[in-house]
């Protein structure tokens, strides 16, 4: 990552890195993280098996150029991802998750490389690559929020009293909903843009926790806060029904 191109000031206004530098480089191993993580894949999506063995293929036979969806990233992606499976009868959900789970890798890598932890970030999505968290974690003993990108897994300090999404400051009126007996489980809802965030409450310094399962594992909040007529704030392959 170019450190030296991230204007501090920009920062502090909003711009995530992925607006001032480059996160992605010609020279990735982008087919070798590719093969790697289609066995995987194929395990946890049976359904998609066909389509990402024709995948694997295509991958090796050099008929795509995966570094392409990466060059135009974010703006046309969607546009290689539709050219793509067109192309070679493909599931384009199959081809979008392929993708998305080879970005989480080299996001999550660069975005170890960020010296300034987010300290002087004051945005509901994330400083590294602008995508909006997936789950919030509130500490039991300093009772800050903590958001966790849903697309790099980067954590960022934010204000409780503030919608991460819209930043609106309607946090008394704001209501949380709770499944009996799960009371450190829940949702943040903002009643002006309709967005909702799972939260876990008061967690302790002591476990250590894998954020991603969790916000797995918390899918039937996502459902009691979409039939309540709310929306994520981060779409992600398990909170889409
Ligand atoms: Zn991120
Ligand atoms: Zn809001």
């Amino acid at each position: 990552m170019d450190l030296p191109k991230i204007d501090k000031r920009k920062f502090k206004g909003g711009v995530p890195v992925i607006h001032q530098t480059t996160l992605f480089r010609h020279d990735d191993p982008w087919e070798g993280i590719a093969l790697s993580l289609i066995p995987a894949i194929k395990k946890g999506f049976p359904t998609l098996q066909v389509d990402l063995e024709k995948l694997e293929g295509i991958i090796k036979k050099e008929n795509i150029s995966i570094y392409d969806y990466f060059k135009a990233y974010p703006s046309d992606g969607d546009a290689i991802i539709a050219g793509w499976a067109s192309e070679f009868n493909l599931n384009t959900a199959a081809v979008a998750l392929l993708l998305r789970s080879i970005t989480r890798i080299i996001l999550e890598k660069r975005s170890q490389l960020i010296e300034w932890k987010g300290g002087n970030w004051e945005k509901g999505y994330c400083p590294v690559c602008g995508t909006f968290p997936s789950i919030a974690m509130i500490k039991e003993k300093i009772a800050e929020r903590w958001l966790h990108c849903s697309q790099c897994g980067y954590e960022w300090k934010f204000s409780r009293v503030i919608c991460p999404y819209c930043e609106d400051e309607a946090y008394k009126e704001t209501p949380f909903f709770f499944v009996e007996d799960k009371g450190n489980e829940c949702a943040f809802a903002c009643e002006k843009c309709k967005r909702y965030l799972i939260t876990l409450t008061r967690m302790s310094d002591l476990i250590i926790r894998d954020l991603d399962i969790s916000a797995i594992s918390l899918t039937h909040l996502d459902i009691i806060m979409q039939e309540k007529g709310f929306q994520p704030m981060a779409t992600c392959e398990w909170n889409v029904f």
